[in-house]
Formats: C-alpha cells, structure tokens, sequence
C-alpha cells in the first residue's frame, strides 16, 4: 500500500501534516533521519505508518510509558499490530507481546530506554528482525538537557549493534542539542535532517462566507486576471460548471477531476505545467503531481476537509517564493455536509469523535477572530505572532455580542423538538406566517418573533457561527434537524457569553422571505 493510502485508509487522515509526508519518505526508504517538529506536530506518524511499509518491527523507544501505551492502544484500535515492553505491564501483557513477537507479527515494538540495560535486550531484538529504530524525545539523550535520560545513551550502541535505520524525533530545535544527538545516536554521521518552520509567509490567507459564492470567485479571478491559479471545488459537477463561468468571463480555465479519463486529466497537468496563466478548477484529485513552482492563487469553492487539507492546497501556490493569494470561501452547508458525512461514515465511535473535534479546528479557523496564520500555526503545534497578511490582520473583524440572538436561536430549536433546519428557525425568530410555521402551530410559541432585530442574513450568519462553534449540530437521525450539544448549555443557562462575528462582505437589505 502507499504511504497516502495508508495514512487514509489505517489512520483516517485524509492529508499530511507540513513536514510528514517528507519526514514519512525517509524513513521508510531506510534512512537515517532526524526529524525536528512541534510537540503536537504530528511526529508518531512519521515512525509508525513507515513501520508499517517495512518489513520486520519497528522498535520504539519512547520515555513516557502512559504515552507508550496510549499509542499502543491507539494503533491497536486501528488494527495494527502494535506492543509495548515496559515496567508498568502485567504478566500477561508482556506475555502477549512476547508471543506475537515470536510469531512474527508484531509490527511496532515499544520499549523503554531502561529496558536497553538488561543485557537480554540486544541479544533478543537482534534475534526478532528489528528493520527500523525510532526514537521519540531524542533530546533525552543531551547530558545537557533538562530531560537527560542516562539509559538513551545505550541507543547508538543498540542501533551499531543490530545495524538498521534510526529515525529520531525531537521538538526541541536548538543548535547544541541538534549536535549531541548526531553525536550521540549517529555516531557523528549526520543524518538526513528536516527542520524547518511550517509557515509560508508570502501566501495570503482569507477566508469569506458563501453569500453569492460563483460571484465572490470570478471576482476573486478577474482581479488577478492572466495569472496561474486553482481552484477547488468539493464535486466534480462543480468544476464543470465553475470552469464554464470563467471561460465565460474570458478566462482560460479547465477542469479537472477523478472521473476523467486519465488521458485527459495527463492533458490538463502538462497544459498548467507548461501554459502561462491556466485556471484549473479541480476536485481534490488535482495536486498530488503538481509541481509548479509560480502558481500565483488558490482558492477554494467550498471548505476543504480539514485544516491538514487546505494546508496542503494552499500550499501549493508561490513555491517560487514570490507573493500568492487565497481565498475559502465556506458556509452553512459545507458544515452540514461534514458533519453528515462524518456521522454516517462506517468509521469507529472513536475515530468519529476525533474527526468531529478535528473539523471544529477547521470552523475555529473559519470563524477566526483574530490573524488566520496564527491560528493556524497554533494547530500545528507553532507559536506565531499576528501576521499581517491575512484578511483579519488587514481588517479587523467587527464583532458584537451574540449571547441574546444565540440564546433565541436555541429556544427555538428546543421548543421546535430540534427537528429543523435553519431556514424554518429563522423563520419562527422572525415571525413569518410560511404554510409550515402555520401547519405545525408555531406561531404560538413564546419564540415566534422574537429576532426581529436581525434580518434573515444575519440570522443565517449567527447559525452558521453556531454551528461554526459547534454549539449546534444536524442531526442525522431527524433528516439534519439541528439540535443543541452540550458546549451551548453554558450559554442557554446564562453562565457564559458569546463574542460573533458581523459578516463583513455584504450589509443586508430589507428582509424578504424567501420565495417559496
Ligand atoms: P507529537 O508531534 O506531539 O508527537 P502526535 O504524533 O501525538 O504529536 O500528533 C498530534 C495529533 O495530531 C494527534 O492527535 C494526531 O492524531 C494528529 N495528527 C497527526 N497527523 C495527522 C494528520 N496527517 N492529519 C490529522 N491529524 C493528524
Ligand atoms: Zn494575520
């Protein structure tokens, strides 16, 4: 399997990290590699789906058994074969690790350092066909550091001994403690080392709210007519048709995605690789290849999957150096859509959950009110400053109060039995007599009129925010009738209050129901 097929298929991800794909690469072609990246950075992967490619176990030393086991658990939930060798196990546990080692089908092997001191362990690592070493906190091994680990001192004799790859992970980046691990586990031989800050400060970062969404593109292209650009699109249809309006407009633009026959889409890559100025409006099929250094623009037509997916499009722009722009544009029901198809998605409770609070990063940036990048940055583990060239740092987001209007909202949808979406809501908030609100007796309820402070785009603007905050969910089981979680609760009860957002790209006009 491929490293993109295993990273989605065992480990449900469905991007790389900054850094992990190439991180990724070495080790699992053998090299000896040092790998610097935040704490929560995403380093495990980069041992444990090369692991998986290579023959034999990989053997991990780690210092934190609470950590080691929490991996150990986390890879067995996903069907990898994975044990640890530690002083907190059990009998059986260490029995079990023993067997399956024995067996041949252990694929990731964790052990503390401490273990290394017992002279049994060279002699037994050497006899089960150990392909790889990781070690995780390489800095234990800096007599220097705060976190010295005397026993981390054995590794460099263990990895001469059994001759095999070490790939060592570390968050701390300094100089010093860069040499001593060189020193230490590579015996001086520099490894292939990657170091480097996932920031791409000449990329311009903005997000805006779907209000009219093939507009806010073709104005996002003409001002930036003649340029090389992408733009994404969360279907195939979409691409056609938004690759229609701009040729429309004048633009040269095709599109690109899996269902085209390999041919064509061979055609659509040499033409952007060799043309000055191509529009590709792709499905996220377009990119894997894609090595063109001066793509001057990205923009995306709808909300990527994840943070991890728009960091890797965006990405792709000004690998030249020189100055690229993007601009997502996201809405009420790119949320609805993830939501559903995490929720009706076959995988695990526990994968579900992980990938509900992984899209919540992804609206917490959406939603953002202060500078994209270092909300960004912060997600992967970087600290950063305010930027300066972003949308928020270029203009500031107005902001107000929301508690009043969001505590409306949720009465509404409770006194509603959380059985509809945002349009009838808004409707009941504003007290218009639809056939439906009349149907269901709603104008009766104390609720009924009660938002005519806010027009019908506000009102869409604050339940997007809601949902944006996760404060209220579809739910599948009531064909996407929102209901409230549990982190509204504070404000329903009046314990907490709620900064939003006023959308800046439009002022709303006179409220008009909608044509029904
Ligand atoms: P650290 O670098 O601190 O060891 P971890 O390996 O524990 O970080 O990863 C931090 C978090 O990032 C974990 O919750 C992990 O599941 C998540 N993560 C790692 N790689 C990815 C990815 N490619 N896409 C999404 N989430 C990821
Ligand atoms: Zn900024």
């Amino acid at each position: 399997m491929s490293a993109s097929t295993l990273l989605r298929e065992v480990f449900g991800f469905d991007a790389f990290r900054p850094g992990q794909e190439e991180i990724v690469a070495a080790v699992a072609a053998g090299r000896n590699t040092l790998a610097i990246m935040p704490t929560g950075g995403g380093k495990s992967l980069c041992f444990q789906l090369p692991a998986l490619c290579r023959d034999g176990v990989t053997v991990v030393i780690s210092p934190l058994i609470a950590l080691m086991r929490d991996q150990v658990r986390a890879l067995r939930a996903t069907g990898v074969s994975a044990g640890a060798l530690t002083s907190g196990n059990t009998e059986d546990e260490t029995d079990a690790v023993w067997q399956a080692l024995e067996a041949g089908d252990l694929k990731l092997l964790y052990m503390a350092p401490e273990r290394l001191a017992s002279g049994g362990a060279e002699r037994m690592l050497r006899r089960i066909g150990v392909s790889l070493i990781a070690v995780d906190e390489a800095h234990c091994v800096s007599q220097w550091g705060h976190d010295f680990r005397p026993d981390y001192l054995r590794i460099g004799a263990l990895r001469r001994a059994l001759d095999v790859p070490l790939a060592a992970f570390t968050a701390t980046a300094d100089a010093e403690t860069r040499a001593e691990i060189v020193e230490k586990l590579f015996d001086g031989t520099p490894p292939e080392t990657f170091l480097r800050g996932f920031d791409r400060p000449n990329i311009h970062l903005a997000f805006q709210a779907k209000d009219r969404p093939r507009q806010q593109i073709l104005t996002f292209a003409e001002a930036r007519r003649g340029l090389s650009g992408i733009v994404y699109c969360g279907t195939r249809a979409k691409t056609e048709t938004l690759a229609q309006a701009l040729r429309e407009e004048g633009h040269p633009a095709v599109a690109y995605h899996g269902g085209m026959q390999p041919d064509d889409r061979r055609q659509v890559e040499h033409r952007f690789a060799t043309e000055d100025g191509l529009i590709v409006v792709a499905t996220v099929a377009f990119g894997m290849g894609v090595d063109k250094p001066d793509i001057r623009w990205v923009a995306h037509a709808d909300l990527p999957k994840s943070i991890e997916a728009y960091y890797q499009e965006i990405g792709r722009a000004g690998r030249d150096g020189a100055a690229a722009e993007t601009l997502t544009l996201f809405g009420a029901e790119d949320i609805r859509l993830r939501r559903s198809q995490i929720d009706e998605g076959l995988a695990p409770p526990e994968r579900r959950m992980a990938d509900h609070g992984r899209l919540n990063a992804l609206l917490g940036l959406t939603e953002a009110l202060s500078c994209r990048r270092q909300t960004l940055l912060q997600y992967f583990g970087e600290e950063a400053q305010p930027c300066g060239h972003c949308d928020l740092c270029d203009t500031p987001p107005e902001t107000f109060n929301g508690t009043t209007p969001v505590r409306m909202a949720l009465s509404a949808i409770l006194r509603t039995g959380s059985s509809y979406g945002s349009g009838h809501l808004i409707d009941i908030l504003l007290g218009i007599q639809t056939d439906k609100v009349a149907a269901r007796g709603h104008h009766d309820l104390p609720t009924f009129g009660v938002g005519k402070d806010y027009d019908r785009r506000q009102w869409q603007a604050i339940f997007r925010q809601m949902m944006g905050h996760d404060l209220i969910r579809p739910d599948p089981e009531r064909r996407g009738g929102l209901f409230m979680t549990d982190a509204a609760r504070p404000i329903l009860k009046g314990e907490a209050q709620i900064t939003l957002r006023r959308d800046t790209i439009r002022t709303a006009k006179s409220d008009r129901a909608p044509a029904r």
